[in-house]
């Protein structure tokens, strides 16, 4: 069983209905375990800042399928969830991101872990410090030393 964290947002259309019927469909994965939810987050929209507000959160999951597999899986989700790819950091009804893959470091073209971008952004790492251990690594550096970089003034915890 490999811990792992995924990323969740969605800016279009009925967002919260998005993130739950994801978190049920990843709950529902084969060989999977959904073990944490964070709390829900409304967040400034990030690189492309032109566009509503996401909700995001960080689940932990705990699964036997591998790294590519479960990318696969992610990416059904989207798709079913009507996911379309317009323009790059557009809006989108939901994006599953995979964050971290237990200690795994993984550069295919596809599938980068650690998530690139994670340890810049908000609205994945205050989500992820609700649910992660205290001793969390990122590229054997503890999560909370990126979040005091950070300006978590972009997030708040939705009510
Ligand atoms: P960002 O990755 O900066 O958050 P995005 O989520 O908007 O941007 P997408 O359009 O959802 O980007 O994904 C583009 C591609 O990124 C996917 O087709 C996937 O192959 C690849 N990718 C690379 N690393 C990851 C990862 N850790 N989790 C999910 N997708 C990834
Ligand atoms: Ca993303
Ligand atoms: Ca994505």
């Amino acid at each position: 069983m490999t811990i792992v964290y995924l990323g969740l947002g969605s800016n279009l259309g009925n967002k919260e209905y998005y993130l739950k019927s994801a978190l049920d469909q990843i709950a529902g994965l084969p060989k999977t375990h959904l073990k944490l939810i964070s709390p829900f987050y409304v967040t400034e929209a990030w690189g492309k800042t032109d566009q509503d507000d996401f909700l995001n959160l960080v689940c932990q999951i705990q699964t036997e399928l591998n790294a590519l597999e479960l990318l696969e899986y992610c990416q059904k989700i989207e798709v079913d969830l009507d996911r379309v790819r317009h323009e790059k950091w557009g809006p989108r009804t939901i994006d599953i991101d995979i964050l971290l893959f237990g200690n795994e470091l993984i550069s295919k073209p596809t599938l980068k872990v650690p998530h690139p971008f994670m340890t810049e952004r908000a609205f994945v790492l205050v989500p992820l410090s609700d649910i992660a251990p205290h001793d969390l690594q990122i590229k054997g550096i503890p999560l909370y030393q990126f979040l005091e970089k950070i300006d978590s003034s972009t997030v708040k915890r939705k009510e």
